[in-house]
C-alpha cells in the first residue's frame, strides 16, 4: 500500500503559519507590508490585549476584487512575482504569498476590501482556512483586515506568546521599524482604544521625532546629524547622533532597501566612526538607510529574519564609517580632514572657506578612495598647506556664529569667551571649579588636557604636521622580535607626529627626535607606550593608529594629576577645552567634566 499523501491545505497552511506567524508582532508585519504594498497612503492599526485577541490593519491602498480577496487567502497566491526571475528585483516588501493563507490557518479573519472604482466592497469571513463567509458589503476603498484570536486553533502556540506587556513591546518595535522607512505614508497605532502613535505624513526628521520624541528628550532630533553618500554600490542616507546624545539604550536601526536590518557588522563601522568621542558604554543613535540594487542582498531571507546578507559588505564597511565620520565632521565633531588615507588634500582656501560659509569638505585620498563619485577635490598644484591651527579657525569662527540648540542635559555649555568662565579655582584632587551662566562647573585638570592634547596631536597627524624637537642625545630603542613588526607599521605615523627614528642595527633605532609636546619627557618611554597599546589591538586603519599615537602622547604629555596651577594656567585650560567640539569626555571615555546645573544645586538644599 502506497503511504505518501499530499497534506490537505488547511495543515499545510498551519505548518507554513508557524514559521511565519510566530507572535502578534509577526502578522501585524505581514499586514502593514501588505497594505504598502497596495500603496496605501494612511494606516491605521488598532490592537486588543497585545493582538491576542485583535489585529486589525486598515488602508487606502488598492483594495482588491471579489475573486483576488478570495485567492489572496490561497497558498502561493500573490500578485508580486510570476516568475524566479521576478525574485531578483524585488521592490516590494512580500512575495512569497504566504501571509494570508498563514494567518488564516491559525485565526479568525475578516477582511472588507474595495477597489476605488468598484461599487460595492466584499466581505470575507476566514477561520482555520476555511471560508466561512464571503458577501457584498458597502465599505470605504482600501481594505481592512481583522485577525481576531490569534493561535485560537493552536493552543500549544497560545501558551507560547508572552505577557501582554511583552507582545505590545514587540508589537510596537515591529510597527516602529516599518513607519521609520515611510514618512510619506500617514500611520496610527491604537492599543486598547488608547492611541500610542499618531503619525502624519512628513519628513524623514519628523517621523523621527514624531517615533522617538515623547520618550526621549524634546530636542531629541536637534541631536541628530544627517548622512548622505551615493556611490555605484549603494546609498547610504539618514541621521546619526552627535556624541552628546549617546545613551545606554540609544535608538539604533538599519534599513535596506525600506526593510529593517539588523547588521552586527555594519553596526561596527558605525561606532567606529565616533572612536574616541564617546563614554565608556554608551552609544550613538542611529537611522541609516541603505539602498542597493537587490541583487547585491539575498533576497530570499526568511520573512521573520532580521539579518540581511549583502554581497559585498567589505566594500561597504569603509563607505559606512567615511560617510558617517565625515557628517561628525561637519558638525566639526571632529576635524573634516583626511583620515583614511596616505595623500592629504586640504580644505579649500581661507578665503573661499569663507565666501562659502560652509565647513571644508571632506575629501578622501586617492590610495583609497571608496566613493566612485568624482569629488571636486582641489588640484595638487593649488593646494594649500596652513599650519593646523589655521585650519581650525574659520571652523572656531563659524561654529561660535552658529546659534546653537539649547543645551540639553548632560551637555556642556558652549563657552565662548574667557570673560565668561568666571575666577577658576583649584580644589583638592586635582579638580578646577568655575562659575559659568548655566551653573556650576567641575573640571578634571588632567582629564581636560589629555583631552586639549589629544585633538591636537590627533590633527597634526591628520596633516602630517608634528611640531618636532631634536634631541641633544639621541636615545636608543632596542626592540623584541614581537615588537619590531609593530614598530615598521607604525613608522610613517610616527613620522608624522614628529619622531625621527634610524636604524641603527637590526633590533635597535635611535631616536633622534620626537614631538615637541613631550617636552622633557623619555622619547624611549612614550615610544614604548605606544607600541605597548597597539600591540593591544591592533588594527590596520590608519584611523585606529593615530588615534592610539594621539592618546598615548596625550597621556604622557598632560599635566599630572593634582599639579599646582595658576588661575591664568586654569582659565586657559578651560579656554581652550571649551573651543573642542567634544569636550565632555576623554578619547578614552572617562568624564571631563560635571556642570551643576541652578536646578540641580536647588535640589540639593
Ligand atoms: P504576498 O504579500 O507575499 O504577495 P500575502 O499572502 O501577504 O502574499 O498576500 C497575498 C496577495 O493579497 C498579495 O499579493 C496582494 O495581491 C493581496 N493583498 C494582501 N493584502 C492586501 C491589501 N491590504 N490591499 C490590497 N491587496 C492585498
Ligand atoms: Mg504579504
Amino acid at each position: 500500500m502506497d503511504i505518501i499523501r499530499l497534506l490537505p491545505d488547511s495543515v499545510a497552511n498551519q505548518i507554513a503559519a508557524g514559521e511565519v506567524i510566530q507572535r502578534p508582532a509577526s502578522c501585524l508585519k505581514e499586514l502593514v507590508e501588505n497594505s504598502l504594498d497596495a500603496g496605501a497612503r494612511s494606516i491605521r492599526v488598532l490592537v486588543r490585549d497585545a493582538g491576542k485577541t485583535l489585529i486589525q490593519v486598515t488602508d487606502d491602498g488598492s483594495g482588491m476584487s471579489v475573486s483576488d480577496a478570495r485567492m489572496a487567502f490561497e497558498r502561493h497566491a500573490t500578485s508580486k512575482i510570476s516568475n524566479a526571475q521576478d525574485l531578483f528585483h524585488l521592490r516590494t516588501m512580500g512575495f512569497r504569498g504566504e501571509a494570508l493563507p498563514s494567518i488564516c490557518a491559525v485565526a479568525q479573519v475578516k477582511m472588507t476590501t474595495r477597489r476605488a472604482n468598484d461599487e460595492m466592497g466584499t466581505q470575507l469571513e476566514i477561520a482555520g482556512s476555511q471560508v466561512l463567509n464571503q458577501e457584498p458589503c458597502q465599505c470605504a476603498a482600501g481594505t481592512t483586515i481583522q485577525v481576531q484570536n490569534l493561535f485560537f486553533n493552536v493552543p500549544a502556540r497560545r501558551r507560547f506568546l508572552k505577557s501582554d506587556q511583552t507582545e505590545l513591546r514587540n508589537l510596537i518595535t515591529t510597527f516602529q521599524h516599518i513607519v521609520l522607512v515611510y514618512p510619506e505614508v500617514a500611520f496610527t497605532f491604537a492599543s486598547d482604544d488608547e492611541i500610542l502613535y499618531d503619525l502624519p505624513v512628513g519628513t524623514h526628521k519628523q517621523r523621527i521625532e514624531g517615533v522617538f520624541g515623547k520618550s526621549k528628550s524634546k530636542l531629541y532630533t536637534a541631536q541628530l546629524l544627517e548622512i548622505e553618500q551615493q556611490t555605484e554600490l549603494v546609498t547610504i542616507h539618514g541621521f546619526v547622533g552627535k556624541p552628546e546624545s549617546a545613551s545606554k539604550q540609544a535608538a539604533q536601526f538599519f534599513f535596506v532597501n525600506g526593510r529593517y536590518m539588523r547588521h552586527p557588522y555594519f553596526h561596527k563601522a558605525v561606532l567606529q566612526a565616533y572612536a574616541g568621542m564617546l563614554p565608556s558604554e554608551q552609544l550613538p543613535p542611529y537611522f541609516i538607510y541603505f539602498d542597493i540594487a537587490p541583487e547585491q542582498i539575498d533576497v530570499n531571507v526568511h520573512p521573520t529574519k532580521t539579518e540581511i546578507k549583502f554581497a559585498d559588505e567589505q566594500s561597504i564597511f569603509p563607505i559606512l564609517m567615511a560617510t558617517v565620520r565625515a557628517a561628525l565632521g561637519k558638525f566639526n565633531v571632529v576635524p573634516s580632514i583626511d583620515f583614511l588615507g596616505g595623500d592629504v588634500e586640504m580644505p579649500v582656501s581661507d578665503e573661499n572657506m569663507r565666501a562659502g560659509a560652509k565647513a571644508p569638505e571632506l575629501h578622501l585620498s586617492s590610495g583609497y578612495n571608496p566613493f566612485s563619485q568624482p569629488r571636486n577635490a582641489v588640484q595638487p598644484k593649488e593646494r594649500v598647506t596652513p599650519h593646523w591651527q589655521d585650519l581650525y579657525e574659520p571652523l572656531r569662527r563659524e561654529q561660535q556664529s552658529i546659534v546653537m540648540p539649547e543645551p540639553v542635559q548632560d551637555e556642556l555649555p558652549q563657552i565662548q569667551t574667557k570673560e565668561s568662565v568666571l575666577h577658576p579655582q583649584a580644589l583638592a584632587g586635582g579638580y578646577i571649579s568655575c562659575v559659568v551662566p548655566e551653573g556650576l562647573l567641575l573640571v578634571h585638570a588632567r582629564r581636560a588636557h589629555v583631552t586639549i592634547l589629544y585633538h591636537q596631536l590627533l590633527a597634526q597627524l591628520q596633516i602630517h604636521r608634528g611640531v618636532s624637537q631634536q634631541l641633544l642625545f639621541a636615545e636608543p630603542l632596542t626592540l623584541s622580535a614581537e615588537e619590531q613588526p609593530v614598530l615598521e607599521a607604525l613608522l610613517p605615523e610616527l613620522r608624522y607626529i614628529g619622531f625621527e627614528l634610524e636604524k641603527v642595527s637590526a633590533d635597535t633605532y635611535d631616536i633622534t627626535a620626537m614631538p615637541s609636546v613631550l617636552g622633557n619627557q623619555s622619547a624611549e618611554t612614550s615610544l614604548r607606550a605606544i607600541l605597548a597599546r597597539s600591540a593591544d589591538s591592533p588594527s590596520d586603519l590608519q584611523a585606529d593608529m593615530q588615534q592610539r599615537i594621539a592618546l598615548t602622547l596625550a597621556q604622557s604629555a598632560a599635566i599630572p594629576t593634582g599639579k599646582n596651577m595658576s588661575e591664568a594656567e586654569m582659565s586657559d585650560l578651560l579656554e581652550k577645552l571649551f573651543a573642542l567640539p567634544s569636550s565632555r569626555i576623554t578619547p578614552d571615555g572617562k568624564t571631563v567634566a560635571v556642570l551643576l546645573s541652578a536646578e540641580d544645586i536647588a535640589r540639593r538644599f
